[in-house]
């Protein structure tokens, strides 16, 4: 974002760089046996490891490594053949132990970069590295009277830090990039990215100079934006309050700032001369994260199509579009109940179309995932097979997905629901076209024969009255002359009886 402060003469850039926090889904903790599983009962999957009792060993989880590894494969990064964990001291009262297990000179993965697309133009987000560390608990203010809880169900479990460095330049490219991310990540299968349960959470890092300048100015923290809306916002929020602060002769002054999405803005939550001092140093109850040449071949063999390689073939293989390109990719469900429409012989923009018109807005409609649609590719083949044969027309078409998408049929009694058929419904619901033009033929004969005088003006000219007989016609059959015949039938009767 670039404001232009004419008076000043200053136009002023931004200068953002996000950590994000990715919550492995792995089934038991980083450490420990128990169980990394979402929303249970407070305080039901601890054990003396992850409470922190003391005289426990901690052993590291093998698959959450592998999970970063993939990710750092999956982003360009070099893969350390040795890293190590490293305890990061400070008190807070959902950390028993009194330190988190993290990585900090040597984590498992530095370097790398992730694509982002802004308004059509490409830019390359370096990353500075990705390590591995655990969570904390959870603080429970609300509801607890004058008191505060501690659940330490999430003490433990795997999160993964991917670091940015310094170069992304606007808010908008910064949601970009965290969604891009987050398409990686589920792809990957190793994160579910749900912003709204916090297991994929953002912190950026902001600073403003004067365009032109090559040192970064004081920057701040921002956290607590749960959703890539807020991101961008508090983002811009915060640069304007940056450069306004620089107009008026004051100074920034670096410090870790909340969101408030209720007030739209960011408060100062504590400055760096309350930040800790962390006293990193390595954990002597770990041994080293050695990675050999067959693990990580291992991992490159489990390598799956990331979400932009997706996105190109869809449109060379395919001849999509770009924007349907980028949409049916975005999640690999979708991408992949695409492709088995595809296959079973839908026409791929037909496809497209339905899924990105009636079948995201009915997905959308009830907050669902394409994981839960009750449509199966196989019954939108169906469809468009007997749209393409004028059997139905399109709106017929729109209800039968409907009901095929609600399991709401009944003539097909017999059968169970998920084998409604597009064409049993449209029979069902008695939308079947009429496309005999012998049957047409003979109504449009009688309604020729029925309206002489409209017949007579229109072979005088009056061409307006098309409309008329289109609808006599199509009152006639309830709607359901197939329009195509219907329109040629009347343009060869009106004519040749001339
Ligand atoms: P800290 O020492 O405060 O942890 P780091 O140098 O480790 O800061 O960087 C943390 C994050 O902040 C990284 O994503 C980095 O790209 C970003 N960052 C560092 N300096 C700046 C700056 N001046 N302006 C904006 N972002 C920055
Ligand atoms: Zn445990
Ligand atoms: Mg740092």
């Amino acid at each position: 974002m670039k404001v232009n402060l004419k008076e000043q003469g200053v136009q002023y850039e931004a200068v953002i760089g996000l950590e994000i926090h990715a919550q492995l889904l792995t089934e038991s903790k980083m450490f420990c046996g128990c169980s990394a599983k979402f929303g249970a009962e407070p305080n039901t999957q601890t054990c003396p490891v992850c409470i922190g009792m003391p005289g426990v060993l901690p052993v590291a989880n093998k698959k959450a490594i592998e999970y970063v590894i993939k990710t750092g494969l999956a982003v360009d990064c070099k893969i350390a053949p040795y890293s190590r964990f490293a305890r990061k001291n400070y008190f807070y009262p959902d950390l028993p132990k009194g330190y988190q297990i993290s990585q900090y000179e040597l984590p498992i993965c530095e370097g790398g970069f992730v694509e982002i697309a802004v308004d059509g133009e490409k830019r390359k987000i370096g990353l500075t590295r990705i390590h591995l560390e655990e969570d904390a608990g959870k603080s429970i203010h609300e509801g607890s009277g004058n008191m505060s809880l501690v659940d330490l169900n999430r003490a433990g479990t795997p999160l993964m830090e991917i670091v940015s460095e310094p170069d992304i330049r606007t808010p908008k490219e910064a949601a970009e990039y965290v969604k891009k991310l987050r398409a990686i990540v589920r792809y990957l299968g190793v994160c579910d990215g749900n912003m709204e349960q916090g297991s994929l959470r953002c912190d950026a890092n902001v600073s403003v100079r004067p365009v032109g300048q090559k040192e970064f100015g004081t920057k701040t923290e921002i956290k607590n934006m749960n959703s890539f809306r807020f991101i961008e916002k508090a983002l811009e929020y915060e640069i304007k309050r940056q450069i306004k602060l620089l107009n008026e002769g004051g100074r920034i002054v670096q410090e870790t700032r909340l969101w408030d999405s209720n007030k739209g803005i960011t408060e100062s939550m504590r400055s760096k001369e309350e930040a800790h001092d962390y006293r990193y140093f390595p954990d002597p109850d770990l041994v080293p994260i050695e990675v050999n040449d067959a693990l990580l071949k291992e991992i490159k063999s489990q390598a799956v199509e990331m979400p932009d390689a997706k996105r190109e073939r869809f449109i060379s293989r395919y001849g999509l579009p770009e924007h349907d390109a980028g949409l049916l990719t975005s999640e690999k469900a979708t991408a992949e109940w695409f492709e088995e429409a595809v296959k079973l012989g839908g026409e791929p923009k037909a496809v497209s179309n339905w899924m990105m018109g009636e079948m995201m807005r009915l997905l959308n409609k009830e907050n669902k995932q394409i994981e839960e649609c009750g449509l199966k590719p196989e019954q939108l083949v169906g469809l468009l097979k007997i749209i393409d044969e004028g059997k139905i027309n399109v709106i017929a078409g729109k209800t039968i997905f409907e009901a095929m998408y609600y399991k709401q049929g009944y003539m097909i009694g017999t059968l169970p629901k998920f084998q409604l058929t597009a064409e049993g419904i449209a029979e069902e619901k008695g939308l079947l076209q009429i496309s005999d033009a012998g049957e047409i033929e003979s109504i449009v004969d009688r309604i020729i024969a029925d309206s002489p005088n409209e017949a007579e003006r229109f072979r005088g000219g009056d061409m307006k009255l098309m409309g008329f007989f289109v609808g006599e016609v199509m009152k006639a059959t309830k709607g359901k002359a197939n329009p195509k015949i219907v329109n040629e039938l009347l343009k060869k009767k009106l004519k040749t009886e001339n």
